[in-house]
């Protein structure tokens, strides 16, 4: 059997480099919507461009996929290196195909832009879930900057769900606002923690445990589960002295071990039963649409922000100020008025 398979492989992935090259954006979509990989993969690496010619054709892509109704449950997902998030993601994941579900893993990592590659969403560390034919993943884009990583992540949520990706799940580390960029685009926000010895709450950002829609004390197994329930009973102690969410959900706190995948089924009816309420109560769409709004804002940022800085003739001033100032030959403030007066002239 095996040899026929290699064969069939072959012939597939022969018959995809053929469509590959002779795609228009319209049969990409198309492709994309019958949940092609290959296309899907393709697409996003047309969002992810930042060569201009590829702009428009990403936003073509969007605008259609954004057209396709979805069912999507989207899910962020974080904790500090070591917490066991790919554990978990593979555990969950497996765990939600084996249902019935499509997931798709995306990350935002801001580091990686300098790692060169991405720490998170890395399919080496998911060896399971990566040979699941309904699951999905894909690495951190890089970028210069957070908030392109985080257009490039929700462009890419969007391709996925019009894939028929039923659940997303998207992953970053606590480092700076990439927890705050993950919030703005997910349904529900996970964090992971261990069980530590003291006061649960020290090290825990107090703006996370805010965001937070459950505290899963992950590594409950072996000699460290009894310390896990112990955090547990913590946790929820503390909790209850935060204000109740708008949307009237009380945060809550579970245990699981993603190694013995253990508490897993817990954690999704959790979910489930948040995004009954969610609906039944119509937070959930409005969530949705301040999410969008937001993305509106933020997407005339970075475009305003691109459009400027990739002007060559900028760039040539920028650089010339940029020395100005750094032999205090001008105040920042000058030099930024500077350019910018010259940039609007230009314009005008
Ligand atoms: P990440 O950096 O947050 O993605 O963490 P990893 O998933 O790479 O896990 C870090 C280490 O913790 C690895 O050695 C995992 O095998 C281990 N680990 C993850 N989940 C569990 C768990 O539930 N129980 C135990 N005992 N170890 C775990």
């Amino acid at each position: 059997m095996e040899p026929k398979k290699n064969t069939d492989t072959k012939n597939i992935s022969k018959v995809q480099e053929k469509r590959k090259s002779s795609l228009t954006e319209e049969t990409l979509v198309e492709a994309i919507l019958t949940g092609d990989r290959a296309a899907l993969a393709r697409g996003i690496t047309l969002v992810e461009s930042t060569q201009a010619e590829h702009h428009k054709k990403a936003n073509f892509l969007l605008e259609q996929c954004l057209a396709k109704k979805s069912d999507s449950i989207r899910i962020g997902i974080t904790g500090v290196p070591g917490v066991g998030k790919s554990t978990f993601i593979e555990a969950f994941g497996k765990h939600l195909t084996s249902i019935g579900k499509k997931v798709a893993v995306l990350a935002i990592d801001p580091t990686s832009a300098q790692s060169k590659g991405s720490i998170l969403g890395d399919k080496t560390r998911m060896n399971e879930l990566v040979k699941d034919p309904n699951a999905f993943i894909r690495p951190s884009p890089s970028s210069e900057s957070l908030g392109g990583v985080a257009r490039k992540t929700r462009e890419t949520m969007i391709l996925c769900e019009a894939a028929g990706y039923n659940v997303i799940l998207i992953e970053t580390v606590g480092v700076g606002q990439s927890e705050t960029a993950v919030h703005s685009m997910v349904d529900f926000f996970l964090l992971l923690k261990l069980a530590g010895a003291g006061d649960e709450l020290q090290g825990i950002k107090r703006g996370i445990i805010e965001m937070a829609d459950a505290l899963v004390i992950n590594k409950a197994d072996g000699a460290n589960r009894k310390e896990a329930h112990r955090a547990q009973t913590e946790f929820k102690k503390a909790l209850h002295l935060y204000p109740p969410k708008s949307n009237g959900w009380i945060p809550k706190v579970l245990t699981c071990s993603a190694l013995e995948k253990t508490g897993i089924t817990e954690i999704w009816n959790m979910i489930l039963e948040f995004v009954a309420l969610a609906k039944k109560k119509g937070h959930f769409i409005s969530n949705r649409k301040k999410q969008n709004q937001s993305w509106l804002l933020q997407t005339i940022d970075e475009r305003l922000k691109q459009v400027f800085y990739s002007d060559p003739k900028n760039k040539k001033r920028l650089e010339e100020l940029m020395n100005d100032v750094k032999t205090n030959k001008i105040s920042p403030f000058q030099a930024a008025e500077k350019l910018l007066r010259a940039n609007e002239k230009e314009k005008s």
